[in-house]
């Protein structure tokens, strides 16, 4: 059963940016790692000596595509195919008698938060804040199982404030128990485990779905499962350090601001408490770290399983709607559609059925299939030289749209739509190309100069 420790074992070396000295938990990590995105370059990063904790910190891991990829077993390139067969052919956990996370245990008084190497990420976050924490709880009626990421304050020894302003699952759950009168929901929360794990957490899929079906298909077996020690709740055998405890439904605190996927700081929260009365953990655990903000790792891992679904959904009604990407850049608000030649409307449609599948998207972009939409330069050239804004750009006002963008009010956005396909005014001009022998002598000079160098 692999767990954290072993996928980063089969990394690539070049992979891997282990730093030996000791560093402060506090900002360094994501600091350092939107310097490395700024270069372009996407290593894990593992510290190995956090001052004055005892356990190393495993930051960056959902950066790049590629490695994303490797976590299921497969190509970017075949990412979403490998994804859908997961939604479609879910494979059930088992619960086995014991695991390498209950390796340490330690309850009621026993438990310290605060030892644990919880970093501050942003200037003007509130505090330390776990990023990288599976929220695991049960429907209060069905019983079925939910992972979801929500942020988390520390706040003492037992302590977190918790914000579940994405509404999911897990809020339904919430506003159930607490109707019918009892004073919390029971929760675990998984800090550092396969990356499968985290991408099947992030599945936008139905609430009778347990989302480690999922990553059983993801990663070709079942997950197993360990009882926790004081909540009823079935957590990952082979996770580093899981949290036992409860959601108040009786209480509100402040919690907030946290730098959050649009870029900015963002004191939008729930307000909710959540009690830790056990530890338990690997004797030795790695600490799973997040870089929250609009960073790689946290835009990757929140959209790569969206992008899929919602590209499937597309492709059901335009087969000639060859990739969708959601860009860096575009911090979940942007999506780039390549579609293939279609008759007078058809991408109109493709862009609004794009706004009707994903609330997030508020800019939408169609463009041919010879402009590669992974990179965001060809997508620019191709507004720039194939769009007349006052006949390919259509702006729908007035729909409800993600909350935490800066510039909506009251909920609600502006879609607009960019038809930046050639189209049938297209007059033919040709894009420079160079002919394919010159190509080919190039990789030939390059290849020579790489030997000079090595
Ligand atoms: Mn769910």
């Amino acid at each position: 059963m692999p767990s954290l420790g072993e996928f980063l074992h089969s990394l690539p070396s070049d992979d891997v940016l282990r730093i030996d000295r000791e560093t402060d938990t506090d900002f360094v990590p994501s600091a350092l790692a939107m310097e490395l995105e700024r270069q372009r370059r996407y290593p894990v990063l593992v510290f190995e000596r956090p001052k004055g904790f005892d356990m190393p910190v495993v930051i960056n891991l959902f950066s790049s595509r590629h490695r994303l990829a490797r976590a299921i077993g497969t190509e970017p390139e075949r990412f979403n195919d490998v994804w859908l067969r997961a939604e479609d052919e879910p494979i059930p956990p088992r619960v086995v008698a014991g695991g390498p996370c209950q390796e340490e245990i330690a309850e009621g008084d026993k438990v310290d938060l605060e030892a644990l190497p919880i970093s501050r990420h942003f200037e003007d976050d509130a505090g330390r804040y776990v990023s990288a924490g599976i929220l695991v709880c049960k429907d209060p009626d069905t019983k079925t199982r939910n992972l979801s990421f929500q942020r988390l304050q520390l706040k003492g020894a037992n302590r977190f404030g918790a914000s579940l302003h994405s509404r999911g699952h897990i809020w339904e759950h919430l506003q159930r128990v607490k109707a019918r009168g009892d004073s919390s929901l029971e929760v675990a929360v998984v800090i550092g485990a396969h990356p499968a794990l985290y991408l099947a957490a992030s599945a936008k899929v139905g609430m009778d779905v347990d989302e480690l079906d999922i990553a059983g298909c993801l990663l070709g077996h079942p997950v197993d499962l360990v009882k926790c020690q004081t909540v009823d709740i079935e957590v990952p055998a082979h996770a580093e350090i899981v949290l036992e405890g409860e959601i108040l439904t009786n209480r509100e605190e402040p919690e907030g601001p946290f730098g959050e996927y649009t870029g900015y700081s963002t004191g939008r929260s729930t307000r909710n408490v959540l009690l830790v009365k056990a530890i338990t953990r690997r004797s030795n655990a790695l600490y799973q770290d997040l870089v929250p903000g609009n960073s790689s790792e946290h835009l990757l891992l929140t959209h790569s399983a969206k992008q899929a679904h919602v590209f499937e959904r597309l492709r059901e009604v335009w087969p000639s709607v060859r990739a969708l990407r959601y860009p860096k850049s575009g911090t979940n608000f942007h999506a780039y559609l390549s579609v293939d030649q279609s008759d007078p409307g058809q991408v109109r449609h493709a862009l609004m059925l794009l706004f009707g599948l994903d609330h997030y998207i508020k800019h939408a972009i169609a463009v041919d299939d010879d402009i590669d939409i992974f990179d965001d330069e060809q997508v620019l050239w191709a507004i720039a030289t194939r769009v007349q804004a006052d006949r390919d750009v259509f702006v729908i006002p007035d729909v409800f749209c993600n909350r935490l963008d800066p510039s909506a009010e009251g909920g609600v956005s502006a879609k607009m739509g960019v038809d930046a396909t050639r189209g049938s005014h297209w007059e033919g001009a040709k894009p420079i190309r160079s002919p394919g022998w010159s190509v080919n002598e190039t990789k030939r000079i390059l290849s020579t100069m790489d030997e000079g160098i090595g």
